[in-house]
């Protein structure tokens, strides 16, 4: 991964990193292992508890434990059990020439249309054809935010407040796939995920992006999720995933985090990759998710 998101990955975790560290030197203070603290700061890290004493319990078993292999043992750990879950497909390949929706759905206020924003202007970056689809046709002020992002990024951008999320979503597909886009944005309503109606305005959006797929496209629905929402991410991924099959998550709000553990706990419970963190509010403040950076930033290297 380029020094530039390694560096940003790195700052996000410097709390949380220098809490585990404390931790861990606490562990070998007295004649005895003392290992309450490091229980203590992965819990208020938010790794939770399940992982925490799996951990905890690996220590225990270990005879030859010091100060250097335990931060090893859970470098190993770590990086063995997020690997597992990004088996399949490690990163999300993006080809030019085919055509990539990617749905982004979440709760109000997760970090939606910042996002896409960022997202948008990353693969720009990368020499691909972008498009963004405003498809919460529902608030005015997020088609307005969303706008801004759009041009802030130069992106284009279709939104028409005459017609229902799905008929934009219709239109924006056919546009890309005319136009030869590679990747389609769709911003949708940010919802309650309590809200049945909005629900299945979703489920009708996601219904018309399958029904373009064909040799030449594919597409994915990614959750946003707030990293400072602990259990509340895992609530709404289940809500979530009774209408749409999430393919990937996007951590936002990770910057000056103590909470480092949560993008751990969140992909450990869903079982899901995480596709990218977002560590600020600027439109470069994003970073594709790489496993070794990750735990490296959160236990130093
Ligand atoms: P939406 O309602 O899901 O579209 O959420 P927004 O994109 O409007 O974001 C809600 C708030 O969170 C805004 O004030 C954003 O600036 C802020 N935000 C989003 N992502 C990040 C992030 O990675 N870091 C920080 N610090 N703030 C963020």
């Amino acid at each position: 991964m380029a020094n530039i998101f390694k560096n940003l990955i790195s700052n996000a975790f410097k709390k949380t990193r220098e809490n585990i560290s404390t931790a861990i030197k606490s562990v070998f203070n007295s004649t005895s292992i003392n290992l309450d603290d490091l229980e203590e700061i992965l819990l208020k890290s938010d790794f939770g508890y399940e992982f925490t004493e799996q951990i905890l319990d690996e220590i225990k078993k270990n005879k030859s434990i010091n100060e250097t292999n335990l931060i090893e043992l859970l470098r190993n750990n770590l990086k063995d059990k997020l690997a597992f879950i990004h088996s399949n497909d490690k990163h999300l390949i993006v080809e030019k020439g085919r055509l990539l929706i990617i749905q982004i759905i979440g709760v109000n206020g997760s970090g939606k249309t910042t996002s896409i924003g960022k997202l948008a202007n990353y693969y720009k970056n990368q020499g691909l054809k972008v498009l963004i689809a405003s498809c919460d046709t529902f608030r005015a002020a997020a088609n307005e935010q969303l706008s801004t992002w759009a041009s802030k990024a130069e992106i284009r951008i279709i939104e028409d407040f005459s017609k229902d999320p799905a008929a934009v979503a219709f239109e924006a597909i056919k546009i890309a796939k005319e136009e030869k886009f590679d990747i389609l944005f769709i911003d949708t309503a940010g919802r309650l995920h309590t809200n049945k109606n909005l629900m299945l305005e979703l489920q009708k959006i996601d219904a018309i992006s399958s029904k373009f797929m064909d040799n030449n496209s594919s597409k994915e629905s990614w959750l946003i999720v707030d990293g400072n929402s602990g259990q509340n991410a895992i609530t709404q991924f289940n809500e979530f995933s009774k209408y749409v099959k999430i393919t990937g998550i996007v951590i936002t709000k990770l910057d000056g985090t103590s909470k480092g553990g949560t993008v751990f706990q969140i992909a450990f419970k869903n079982n899901i990759p995480i596709r990218f963190l977002g560590v600020g509010e600027g439109l470069e403040n994003i970073s594709e998710f790489d496993i070794d950076d990750y735990v490296d930033s959160l236990l130093g290297k």
